[in-house]
């Protein structure tokens, strides 16, 4: 599940790229580039590209803003963050578990949108001070462009793309930053996570299908009021209702499963007496031993009973085969101190949100120092489908996490 290019930390919090931004990108560029073409007929193609290509790594880092906003509060209130990872739609906050209160998740959630509207808001505010305010008269985006500098044409884009993200993501739709506002009020006024969580689900899936529909009829010419018209335009709001639909779904799957594993301790779904290795085997021996005779990607490393570390194949991928005789496991394994553990008497659902916050196949249960176990998500899959009748959206729920 490790995916997406790490670009770096920021604030202690890694940035992650995914795959599909690269998409967005070279479309945003595109995009732009057309765009400019038709206000600035004047500029050579050079220039065009340039501040096309400049626009779209700023509207990056607007996103990665909005972003930080999430991730900060989250930490602030005492809810550790993995990491940042931006995709086609945007970004998203890895947490490594949900907020505990509702007050909690209202300040977190809207600050996402407050940050994109006040940067956006800041940005229009001093461009219309600079080149007269009939600048951001309602028109199209090559009527405002046109006359402006290069500089003057990025940030008045900007300003707007802030502001826009922003609204979009106060749309009431639960997982948007707007349904999770939404479901932060219902929670406080039913004191019930659960109802609240299905209620905010089922407006985010009323208004996937507005986007749906709406997306749709406009890509075939009907003009939808504040959706915008054309083929492409509709065909993405479309897109993004889809998008919308799955999300919303698979939150309340989520949460359906959290509740399932509630009162379940970790000491049931681990898998008991897994495959170990010992610090002093070689590399080599690890490989053909271990790795190749089984499909876990970790193995607990264990001496003389006590748990010293985890040794994974992406530890064994990052020294060159030549060194493979002559290394040993202990020098290549992630030592104990820096391993996320689980108790035996920890819950499942705390467990299978470790999981997937850390990104990670396995984590060892120990008392102390002293394995007793690993709990893997396709060790809580099984104990799921053999408990109820969650069945196979859950499990897909849980492998998308
Ligand atoms: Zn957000």
């Amino acid at each position: 599940m490790r995916s997406g290019l790490v670009l770096g930390k920021l604030f202690g919090i890694e940035i992650r790229i995914d795959g599909s931004w690269l998409v967005i990108f070279l479309l945003l560029s595109w995009n732009w580039a057309t765009v400019l073409s038709s206000a600035h007929g004047d500029w050579n193609v050079v220039l065009r590209w340039s501040v096309a290509v400049a626009a779209a790594l700023l509207f990056f880092a607007s996103v990665l803003a909005h972003e930080l906003a999430h991730s900060l509060v989250a930490r602030s209130r005492g809810i550790p963050v993995s990491n940042i990872r931006l995709h086609l739609f945007g970004g998203v906050s890895n947490l490594q578990r949900e907020p505990d209160s509702a007050g909690s998740e209202f300040v977190m959630a809207i600050l996402g949108p407050v940050t994109s509207l006040v940067i956006g808001g800041i940005l229009l505010l001093v461009t219309s001070l600079i080149s007269g305010p009939q600048r951001i008269a309602i028109g199209s985006l090559s009527q405002t462009m046109t006359g402006l500098g290069p500089v003057m044409t990025i940030l008045t884009w900007l300003g707007s793309v802030n502001v826009a993200l922003g609204l979009f993501n106060m749309l009431p739709g639960f997982p948007l930053d707007g349904g999770r506002v939404l479901r932060a009020g219902l929670w406080a006024l039913t004191k019930n996570l659960r109802l609240a969580t299905r209620w905010a689900s089922w407006v985010g899936r009323g208004l996937s299908w507005v986007l749906i529909v709406g997306g749709v009829a406009s890509a075939f010419g009907l003009p939808i009021p504040l959706l915008g018209q054309g083929l492409v335009n509709g065909l993405w709001l479309a897109f993004i209702g889809w998008f919308l639909q799955n999300a919303a779904v698979q939150s309340y799957q989520q949460m359906v499963i959290r509740e399932a594993l509630e009162d379940v301790p970790v000491s049931s779904v681990m898998r008991r007496n897994p495959p170990t290795v010992a610090p002093n085997r070689t590399v080599t021996e690890f490989v053909h031993n271990h790795i190749m005779q089984s499909d876990d990607h970790g193995f607990p490393v264990v001496d003389a009973g006590h748990l010293v570390g985890i040794a994974t194949l992406e530890d064994v991928r990052r020294i060159t085969r030549d060194l493979w005789e002559i290394t040993l496991v202990s020098e290549i394994m992630t030592p104990f101190e820096r391993l996320t553990t689980l108790s035996p008497d920890a819950n499942a659902s705390a467990a299978l949100d470790s999981l997937a916050g850390l990104d990670v196949h396995q984590l060892p249960v120990v008392t102390g120092d002293r394995l007793e176990g690993v709990v893997r998500r396709g060790d809580i899959v099984r104990w799921l489908q053999l408990q109820s009748d969650i069945g196979d959206r859950g499990r897909d729920a849980i492998i998308a996490r």
